[in-house]
Parts: structure tokens; C-alpha cells; sequence
């Protein structure tokens, strides 16, 4: 089996998101009204693409840069905007900061509206304040209330449905304190949305997107 290096891996992934149009997304998929990826009720967008490949990775089916599916930034507010029941939103994945531009403008439009934003990242939090950062992280960390950092490492997982971290590295990183007593969802609940046309989504586990028959 040939191994694929690094920097193989960042410029595969670097191509495939040259290929994603100027405020556009590339997405695994969405959900309203989750309760079990961050504080209320709140939309969840799973990005497409990471390549950080942690064992146990909640989420592999969204590790691909492939395009899977292409909406634009204002499609998608208008979409998580028409739902009054989402009080906020949670970018998952993927990895949400290789997208950490055009989220950004999407976590503005819905700020706007009075959502609230938080966002998951396999990168820790010193690594999206240095230099080598991915393009718009900046842009990305100053939206958010709150960010959880840090990529799934199987060997410190906790197992607990109390927990919002799936694993003892990550950290929660409150930078709204209105948010301070609200970190109360578990990161081992689940629940299960069923679409309009009959797809089933099951999320909450770790923050998975699953789809079911
Ligand atoms: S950072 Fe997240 S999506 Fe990426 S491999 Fe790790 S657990 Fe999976």
C-alpha cells in the first residue's frame, strides 16, 4: 500500500478546494433543530473535506475534497434563516476551517439575524492564531461563541453522554460569556431527523452525520 505524505495530502486537498466557486460550500449535508451539537436548538452544517484521518474518526464518509455538494452562502443562510426554530448554528465535518472563508461570511449573514455560531476543528486553537493557519481563520474565529478544538484522539476518549467533548484533548473555547452556564449538550446523544423525503440523518454521536436507509 503506497503511503500518501502530508504534503501530498495538503496539496490534493488544496487543488480541490481551488475547484469550490467564490462564496460557495462545499457540504456533506444539513440539519435544523438539532439539540445535540452545541447549546438550544440549532442548525448543523457538515462541511466536505479533512484529511487529519483520526482513528476512530466519527465521520470518514466526509473526509473526501471531492465536490459533494455545492451550495452557495446565501442559499444556505436563506435555508437555516427560513427555520425559526434554529437559534444557532454548528459547523462540523470536515473540517469546517479549510472552508473558514466563505463560513465566515455565512456565520455574518446569520449573526446578523441573531443566531448564534459555534464551530467544531481537528486543528487546536494556537494553530488557527499562527501564521500557518488556513486562509480565513481569522475571519472565521472572530465570528464564533463558541469553538471546540482539537481533533478525536481514540486513546483519550471519554464515553460519557455528559461530556461535550468526544475525547480529553479537546477543548471548549467559550468566547461569548453570555454562553458560559450553556455548555450542557453530550457529545454520545443522538438523534435522528427525518427529511421531507424520507431520508433519515442520525447526528449527535461525536457530532457524526450518518445517513440511514
Ligand atoms: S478532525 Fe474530525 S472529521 Fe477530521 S478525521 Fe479527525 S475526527 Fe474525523
Amino acid at each position: 500500500m503506497s503511503h500518501t505524505t502530508f504534503s501530498q495530502k495538503f496539496t490534493e486537498a488544496y487543488e480541490a478546494l481551488q475547484k469550490i466557486p467564490p462564496n460557495h460550500l462545499n457540504i456533506m449535508g444539513c440539519v435544523d433543530e438539532s439539540q445535540v451539537n452545541g447549546p438550544g436548538s440549532r442548525a448543523v452544517v457538515w462541511v466536505q473535506g479533512c484529511f487529519q484521518e483520526c482513528q476512530g474518526c466519527f465521520n470518514p464518509e466526509s473526509w473526501s475534497f471531492d465536490i459533494n455538494q455545492l451550495i452557495s452562502v446565501d442559499t444556505l443562510a436563506e435555508k437555516i434563516l427560513s427555520n425559526p426554530n434554529n437559534e444557532g448554528v454548528t459547523f462540523s465535518g470536515g473540517e469546517p476551517f479549510w472552508q473558514a472563508r466563505s463560513l465566515a461570511k455565512l456565520a455574518g449573514k446569520l449573526r446578523e439575524n441573531g443566531l448564534n455560531v459555534m464551530s467544531f476543528t481537528g486543528f487546536t486553537l494556537e494553530k488557527l492564531r499562527s501564521k500557518t493557519a488556513p486562509l480565513g481563520a481569522k475571519e472565521l474565529l472572530e465570528q464564533l461563541d463558541i469553538l471546540i478544538d482539537g481533533p478525536y484522539m481514540e486513546s483519550l476518549a471519554i464515553h460519557s453522554p455528559d461530556s461535550p467533548v468526544a475525547s480529553r484533548n479537546q477543548r471548549v473555547n467559550i468566547f461569548n460569556p453570555a454562553f458560559q452556564d450553556k455548555i450542557t449538550w453530550g457529545s454520545d446523544q443522538m438523534e435522528i431527523h427525518i427529511l421531507k423525503d424520507g431520508t433519515r440523518i442520525c447526528t449527535g454521536y461525536r457530532g457524526q452525520m450518518g445517513l440511514d436507509e
